[in-house]
């Protein structure tokens, strides 16, 4: 068998190792940026009971037109702009790689940044380009992507706003740049928007190529796998062309639907990840020989001392606490780990489970 599989997967998906998603049974979850908090028992009985109308013989509503609404509504999506659905935003980052396609055709982004847009790009068959961030603080070395613009004429340009891995925002003036310079689309992903004041959302159409993208996963819908993209409507239609049928199941429609008219509830949970954002980040400033980094998003990338991240890391997961490792991920990541804010009580765990392992 290996030898067919040898000689009929393309090389470069043999090369891969598949996503892999580590073991959480137990622990303490603060890998993954999920927003840590439930829903109250009554609000999780109105949600069911709204389940109860759903009839799961019947295909969903192919452009989930109801959520759609619920999107506009509760989302400060300008009226003149398209909206699409996607199952998860990175179903998204894949219908738009699938639209503009072809052979030596470029994505062009940061690294450390979203691993997803380099995948994507692989398996769509284009080319990833990678313009390193500063290593100072992770900002946008914009001469660098200037001239990476100017010379690769990429079709895509991705640019986190907030940044994931590194969870600083770039400098808007910068972006702006980067939009004017870009032959291509710029698709700015503000999956962090519930954790900054900034979006480009209200500046959609001030440039035909811009287009913004977010998810409901960080807010706290990670289970129903939703993300959107706001955009001139006649990218989108082109975009829309590409998406299999029925890409937003039924459960997902209602559901999504419902939480969003409860966003308020929603808010103030963003809202206190962003008070215990800061409260981690004193905590962390406290903890000897570490470095946590400035953020906006629901996550501290964290220097360790020189050498000990892997060992830190086993030893927080022996405490029963599982975060992100991103030592080896990349050289200007080497001994960090990527914290996500969690509730006061699992924030608390984590600053008293690091101070031993850093003495
Ligand atoms: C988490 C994340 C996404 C993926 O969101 P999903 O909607 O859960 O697929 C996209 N972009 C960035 C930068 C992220 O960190």
């Amino acid at each position: 068998m290996k030898a067919r599989i040898d000689a009929l997967v393309r090389p470069e998906i043999r090369a891969l190792k598949a996503y892999h998603v580590p073991e959480a049974t137990g622990l303490i979850k603060l890998d993954a940026m999920e927003n840590p908090y439930g829903w109250p028992d009554a609000l999780k009985a109105e949600w069911l009971e709204t389940l109860r109308a759903v009839e799961p013989n019947r295909y969903p509503d192919p452009q989930g037109e109801d959520l759609q609404l619920a999107i506009r509504a509760a989302m400060d999506i300008p009226e003149d702009m398209g909206l699409l659905l996607g199952n998860g935003s990175d179903e998204l980052i894949q219908m738009i790689a699938l639209t503009v396609a072809q052979s030596g055709r470029k994505i062009l982004s940061v690294d450390p940044g979203f691993v997803m847009y380099r995948m994507i790009g692989l398996f769509a068959g284009m080319e990833y380009l990678g313009v390193p961030l500063e290593a100072e603080d992770f900002s946008l070395d914009l001469d660098a992507m200037l001239a990476a613009i100017e010379r690769e004429q990429p079709a895509l340009v991705y640019l986190a706003y907030p940044n994931n891995p590194t969870g600083n925002r770039f400098d808007a003036d910068d972006m702006v740049r980067i939009i004017e310079m870009a032959p291509g689309l710029v698709i700015v992903d503000e999956a962090y928007s519930p954790f900054t004041d900034c979006s480009f959302m209200g500046l959609l159409g001030d440039w035909e190529n811009l287009l913004v993208m977010r998810t409901v996963s960080k807010m706290g819908l990670a289970g129903l796998r939703l993300g959107y993209l706001v955009g001139p409507k006649p990218w989108l239609d082109e975009i829309d062309k590409v998406r299999l049928p029925y890409n937003i199941n039924v459960l997902t429609q209602v559901s999504a639907a419902f939480a969003l008219k409860h966003k308020a509830m929603l808010d103030e949970q963003t809202h206190s990840i962003r008070v215990e954002r800061g409260h981690l980040m004193e905590g962390l400033g406290r903890l000897p020989g570490i470095h946590p980094y400035p953020s906006e998003a629901n996550f501290i990338l964290t220097r360790m001392p020189e050498g000990r991240a892997d060992a830190i890391f086993a030893g927080l997961k022996e405490r029963k606490i599982l975060v992100k490792n991103l030592n080896g991920a990349h050289p200007m990541l080497e001994d960090c780990l990527r914290l996500t804010v969690g509730s006061p009580d699992e924030n608390a765990a984590l600053l008293d489970a690091l101070g031993p392992l850093l003495a």
